[in-house]
């Protein structure tokens, strides 16, 4: 049964016992003929990070922008904390949206300091000088207001940005690809302080990034998004052990997808591959019934593999990370396996070698 709604003064639809966070229902867009999102559905629960996760152009930001109020869809709906904010009829623009919205860059005014820049988007009205130094505070800043942000490093002018974002104390958070304009060293760190600030002041957040690492380090649940549509929404860890097409698969993570023929026997299902027999998880949606099985591919880890020196593969290449080593190997038939082992590396390139899957049950993609 649908909800009933009521018009409030600013043109949004409140639904009565509406849920918090985010729900984005069959939303779609189209640029000149273009079909930029395709029915998205997306959903985050009140006080949490999601990350929107997708190869350039898939309509990541477009996404934001409908959120934000700065693009209007052409079909669907966007409700934040129960208020429909954009839906047939509603449309709430950006400034009743009590939303902000954080580009990549995280452009601070130069000519202003860091306590005008935080102020810069709050009301004239209210203890606008206390909100400045509450937020300074929340992110660590609380004596540098005076400075100007070019005497600021760059993980600090991120933290004035944020302030300056959580100020005004928005329902939620939208970051643009936040850290893409930092060097690698300064990325890692900066993501960190800014995770553990967001953790800690619990605002609905949404995270668009094209990094894997940064998606699942930083989001309580990650929506992976291809060509316009969101392909699957769940967490970090279920997706990665449960990615919903071999492209998921491959696109959270290193993935080897292995020929296999899959036999099950009542309820149990097994591959036969070149790694040997791998047990599945249930039995797969593969059609069954091929003398010696069903093909598939099979989803199996580099870190599911184990090296061990004498054998018919060979180590076509190695990569090491310090913290662990990956092995390209060709198995006898042709096979070509990326291995990762927490350990120096044990073998040479070039090296006959024996590959052995230690992983549990996996998945199968007919
Ligand atoms: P990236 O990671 O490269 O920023 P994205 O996933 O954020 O990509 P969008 O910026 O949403 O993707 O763009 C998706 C597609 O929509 C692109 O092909 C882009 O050119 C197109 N597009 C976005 N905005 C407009 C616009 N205002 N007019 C025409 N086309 C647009």
């Amino acid at each position: 049964m649908p909800n009933t709604v009521e018009v409030t003064p600013d043109g949004a639809h409140d639904a009565p016992g509406g849920d918090s966070g985010v729900r984005v229902r069959a939303v779609s867009k189209s640029f000149g003929g273009a079909t930029v999102l395709d029915g998205v559905d997306l959903r985050v629960e009140g006080g949490q990070l999601l990350a929107l996760l997708g190869p350039s152009g898939c309509g990541k930001t477009t996404l934001l922008r409908i959120l934000a109020g700065l693009e209007v869809p052409d079909e669907g709906t966007v409700v934040i904390d129960g208020r429909t904010l954009t839906g047939p009829g509603t449309y709430v623009p950006p400034e009743r949206r009590r939303i902000s919205l954080v580009f990549q860059d995280w452009a601070l005014f130069p000519h202003l300091s860091v306590a005008d820049n935080v102020a810069y988007g709050l009301g004239r009205g209210g203890d606008r000088a206390g909100r400045v130094t509450a937020a300074l505070e929340l992110v660590g800043l609380g004596s540098l207001g005076d400075r100007m942000p070019s005497t600021l490093s760059g993980g600090q002018q991120q933290r004035v940005a944020l302030a300056r974002a959580i100020a005004p104390e928005p329902t939620i958070l939208l970051l643009d690809e936040p850290f893409s304009n930092l060097d690698t060293s300064l990325r890692t760190q900066v993501r960190s302080e800014v995770h553990e600030l967001l953790v800690t002041l619990g605002i609905t957040t949404v995270i668009v990034t094209h990094d894997q690492d940064e998606a699942f380090v930083l989001g309580d649940q990650v929506a992976v998004m291809a060509e316009g549509r969101v392909v699957q929404q769940d967490t970090p860890a279920g997706l990665y052990a449960n990615p919903a097409s071999p492209w998921v698969a491959t696109f959270v993570g290193d993935a080897n997808l292995v020929d296999g023929e899959v036999r099950t026997t009542g309820s149990d299902a097994e591959a036969h591959t070149a790694l040997g027999v791998i047990p599945l998880r249930g039995v797969p949606a593969v059609p069954d019934g091929a003398p010696g099985g069903a093909a598939a591919q099979i989803l199996v880890r580099p870190e599911e593999c184990r090296v061990t020196p004498g054998g018919t593969a060979r180590v076509e290449l190695i990569e090491y990370y310090g913290h662990d080593t990956v092995y390209v190997v060709d198995l006898a038939d042709g096979t070509r396996i990326r291995i990762r082992e927490g350990s120096a590396p044990a073998v040479h390139r070039g090296d006959a070698v024996s590959v052995g899957f230690v992983g549990g049950p996996t998945i199968a993609y007919g």
